[in-house]
């Protein structure tokens, strides 16, 4: 199935593309961007932005919500288990508080916990590794591929012992992880895959959508996020029934019937209100990630014109690796900034209010807290690399191309300022 094959968003036209679409009708001549002055901020994130054309539909859906009463299983956190479902092409999604209980429900699924090991990236979110930790398991962290910043499953396969139940591959800034090795890897050993689908919902890999590749996948409505709530949220998609059935029962205590207690579960639900704001919001999940696409084609356009682009990232700014097989969402654009340069540019970006953002600077295995994993400095090259150069720009779908032509020219003065001073 292709990943333009997803099911159709409604005719519906949100705001933003008139405002994209006569902004580049404006610019429709080759700009020289290295000489257009920077005049306004331009945020790494305006969630506004995308909220505010949604306003009346969005209260409306909240309201019907309040005068219904049923804050807590509501027909809407159903109807948005469905969509979901028929996103990531699962035969079931199941609703929680937030990403990171999504992560810790699947775990407490499969009955992970002390002498267990659990093979995760170290270049993630916290919370891909902290659900492990919490269930008294064992975290073992695998190097990245340097050029898609995903796990690596050669390092996968280098790290799996016989108490490995457990592999968790994160779809790092919208892009997928090698779908098709990891899962022949595990296969192989008859360990489950558990995707981390935080940043990269509506993502494909060779066509078939994230979310359905593992045996449980787990996704997040953090606002920032590519289907962003208006505060936590999470879900996990799978097709086994039991699982499903499973992760019902530990999300709800473990209780069933009333005040029977089988497992030792916990309370993770996803409100009403947010699954009511969501299906607003998911109608248009298309429009945003094709607006994403477009502003990342833009930047990759920009860089080129400024002399920027380096796509192989040992000289001044390497841009993105896109990964053929991958459908991807752009949830982060990231530059690789070498020779030391990356804290001085973003301080420069900083002061000609741009914003950009280190996602991530200390690779989970040299947190304090993850300490006693005992990684030494030095354990994953890759990952340590790409902790020390990677560098976020804006890249949301309501940006508009003149914002990020001036991001690209404030990079392409900040080099120029860069060599002259060096040459000097
Ligand atoms: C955001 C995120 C999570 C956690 O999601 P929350 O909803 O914030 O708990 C987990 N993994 C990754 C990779 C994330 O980006």
């Amino acid at each position: 199935m292709l990943a333009t094959s997803l099911p159709a968003s409604t005719s519906a036209t949100v705001p933003f593309h008139v405002a994209r679409s006569s902004a580049s009708d404006e610019t429709n001549s080759p700009t020289d961007v290295t000489h257009a002055p920077p005049v306004l901020p331009v945020p790494l994130l305006d969630v506004s932005r995308g909220n505010n054309p949604l306003r009346n539909e969005i209260l409306q859906a909240l309201a019907d919500v309040y005068d219904s009463g049923r804050f807590l299983h509501g027909p809407q956190v159903t109807l948005l288990e469905e969509r979901v479902a028929r996103i990531s092409n699962t035969k079931h999604a199941v609703g929680c508080a937030s990403g990171s209980d999504a992560l810790l429900l699947a775990l407490m699924a499969l009955g992970i916990g002390p002498g267990d090991e659990v093979i995760v990236p170290s270049f993630t979110f916290f919370a891909t590794a902290s659900c492990v930790h919490r269930l008294g398991a064992k975290i073992v962290f695998a190097d990245i591929d340097p050029r898609t910043y995903n796990i690596d499953p050669i390092e996968i396969q280098a790290n799996i012992t016989d108490r490995t139940r457990a592999i968790i591959p994160v779809h790092l800034f919208g892009q997928a992880a090698a779908m098709d090795a990891i899962c022949n890897v595990a296969d192989g050993c008859d360990i489950p895959v558990i995707e981390d689908c935080a940043q990269a919902i509506g993502g494909a890999y060779h066509g078939r959508p994230l979310g359905s590749w593992g045996q449980m996948s787990c996704t997040s409505f953090y606002p920032t996020k590519n289907l962003g709530g208006l505060g936590d949220g999470g879900m996990l998609t799978l097709s086994s029934d039991i699982l499903a059935d499973r992760l019902r029962l530990l999300a709800g205590h473990g209780m069933r019937p009333r005040y029977h207690h089988s497992a030792v579960g916990i309370n993770s639900r996803l409100d009403t209100l947010q699954a009511a704001a969501l299906l607003v919001k998911i109608q248009y999940l298309q429009q945003y990630t094709t607006a994403r696409q477009e502003n990342a084609q833009c930047y990759f356009e920009l860089f080129q014109q400024a002399g920027l682009a380096d796509v192989r990232g040992d000289c001044a700014v390497g841009l993105p690796y896109h990964d053929p097989a991958a459908f991807h969402v752009w949830n982060q654009f990231s530059l690789r900034i070498g020779n030391g340069q990356r804290d001085h540019l973003r301080s420069y970006l900083q002061q000609r209010n741009i914003g950009s953002e280190i996602y991530y600077p200390i690779p989970l295995h040299q947190q304090v807290c993850f300490r006693d994993c005992g990684y030494a400095d030095g354990s994953l090259p890759h990952t340590e690399r790409a902790a020390a150069e990677i560098l976020h720009l804006p890249i949301y779908p309501e940006l508009t191309r003149i914002e990020q032509e001036q991001v690209v020219a404030a990079i392409a003065s900040y080099y120029r300022e860069a060599y002259r001073s060096k040459a000097s």
